[in-house]
Formats: structure tokens, sequence, C-alpha cells
């Protein structure tokens, strides 16, 4: 992936640079201290042919972890914190086996940032990050486990599909309109879960889920998408989209919002950017477009696309 190797140079906060990448990965074998743990930093995953030290290997970066995919895909884990800093963890495995590693990380960002930003209707910064759906996924709702229980199933399911609304139709609070074919649909409930455990992206399954599920440390909302190598953007397979369930308090309607609660649907539209494709939208910026790194509580502003939100989907799903 293009995009990755460019984005590696954004490494791990206090840590070395990561060099990821294939081509640097040949004179690397699996140390013996490496062979007898389960999880490895970014750092030390990066460039090593890990299939040869026996599995299950898992990659961990900040707060976020993923399980080292099958040869020949890969696999995104993109966690939105409550601070508003969030990570960006991608692990891909090369058909030899080579494990390479891109994390991205933002801080949170700060008042005088936002109050400087473009506005989100005229920010038409483009946020992609190199995948996207050929095939035409059915999101599956669980809706009976984990979910909070000041959210009944028959909202959770409304709010999903206002925001999965969004994502397919490029829906923006700017007056823009753009022809879009985005694929998928939002399919029945289902009692099978997102592949996570805590935040870490597990062994993807069949399905892409959205659920409810225990997201550890100050994370929102975190989705895993699976994907495989394919000319021109890579190939999205599966993806997850889990909300946490831990300690959050969710609303679902902004009005009145006080305190440190968080926008279900905001973060769920955001999320299901993430699911086709969009990357976030500054590094270090201030804007308040949906796939901004940032949702602060009471912010509800994420429901509907931005400008750079729309060209961003748009340079992925033109019709
Ligand atoms: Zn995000």
């Amino acid at each position: 992936m293009k995009l990755l190797s460019l984005l590696s140079v954004i490494a791990l906060t206090g840590a070395p640079a990561v060099t990821a990448g294939p081509s640097a990965a040949s004179a690397l074998t699996c140390p013996p201290a490496v062979a007898k743990v389960t999880a490895v930093a970014a750092e030390v995953a990066d460039g090593l042919d890990l299939t040869s030290c026996g599995a299950p290997k898992t990659v961990v970066a900040d707060d976020i972890a993923v399980a080292i995919p099958a040869p020949g895909t890969g696999v995104m884990a993109i966690g939105v914190q409550t601070d508003g800093s969030d990570a960006h963890l991608t692990v891909q495995t090369d058909a030899e086996g080579v494990v390479s590693v891109t994390v991205e990380d933002h801080a949170a960002v700060t008042a005088p940032q936002r109050a400087a930003a473009v506005s989100r209707c005229k920010d038409n910064a483009v946020h992609v990050q190199g995948v996207k759906w050929y095939a035409s996924p059915t999101y599956r709702i669980n809706t009976s486990e984990r979910r909070p229980s000041n959210l009944s199933s028959a909202t959770w399911t409304n709010l999903i599909t206002q925001s999965w609304s969004t994502v397919k139709n490029g829906t923006d609070g700017c007056g823009l309109t753009r022809a879009l074919a985005v694929p998928g649909r939002i399919g029945a409930a289902t009692t099978v879960d997102a592949n996570m455990s805590g935040n870490t992206c597990t062994k993807p399954d069949a399905h892409s889920v959205i659920d409810f599920g225990n997201l550890t440390g100050s994370t929102l909302g975190l989705t895993c998408v699976v994907f495989k190598t394919h000319s021109g953007h890579d190939e999205i397979l599966r993806a997850d989209v889990r909300l946490d369930s831990s300690s959050r308090a969710w609303i679902t309607n902004p009005k009145g919002c006080t305190g440190s609660r968080f926008d279900a649907r905001s973060v769920l539209t955001h999320e299901l950017g993430h699911a086709v494709g969009l990357a976030h939208a500054v590094e270090r910026g201030g804007n308040d477009l949906t796939m901004s790194p940032q949702i602060t509580a009471c912010n509800a502003s994420a429901r509907l696309f931005g400008a750079g939100d729309l060209t961003s989907l748009y340079s992925l799903y033109k019709k």
C-alpha cells in the first residue's frame, strides 16, 4: 500500500521511527524472545517473518492491537477516544509471511486549533486510507448483546440505519451533492460478535458486524478493517464496528447534553466512514469534519458529512 509507507514516518510517540515495508524485512528473522511471547510491540513486529515464530501473535501499539493477519491480508484497527486522541494501527502480512506495520497517532486537538480551523463546509481535505469495497457487504447488527440499557434495540438499530444512510448517500450539512455508488447495506439482526477483544482486532470471521462491547481505556469506538492486496486500492473484505459499552454514557439526542456524554450516531457515522475506507481528515488540525480524529462530548456535528468527507467518499465511490 503506497499510502501506508508514507504514513509510516508518523511513528509511535517516543519510539524509534517504524521503517515499514517488506523490502526491509528480508534480512530479519524471528528472534527467540519474540517466539516465546504472544504479543509484540509494533516496532518489533515490523519487518519480521512472524509466521515462522509460531501462532498466534498480536501486534500492539498504544491502546490498540491487531492479531497478525493471514498471509496476503491486512487489518487496520482505528480507534477514537474520549479525549480526542486516536490511534491507527495497520498490520499486513505479505504472501511470504513477512509482517509490515504502520502506526499513526493523533494528539487531541486543542481548542485554539479548533477555533482557527477552516469550517467543515469549506475544508476539502481528502482523507482515504488506500482501501475500498469492490463487493457489496452486508453489515449485521448485534442488537442484543452488551447493549447499554438506556438504548433500546429499536433505537440502536435506528441510529445505525441513519448513520449508514449518511455514509451510503454522502449526506452532508453543506448543501453539496455528489453522485455516489457506495456498496453495502444493513442486514438483519444477529448475535454474531465483531471480531474484537478489548481493543484488539482478533482473527476475522466471514461477517461484518456492528455491535457494542467492552473497549478499554478511553476508547469510544473501534473499527477493524480486513483487506487484501488489489490493484489500485486494496480490497476491503470485512469491516467490524464496535462502540464501547463498558462505562460510556451514550446519548441519542444532543439537545441539552452536558458533561462527558457522547452522541452515538456521530461516532457510528465516523466508524462506518472507516468501514468503507475513509481515514482521518487531518493530522493535527482542528476542523470539525465527520472524519476528524476528534469527537468531543455532546458534539453531534459528525452525524452529517462535511466537504472533505464527501470529497473523500467521492474519490472512492464515484458513480
Ligand atoms: Zn476514527
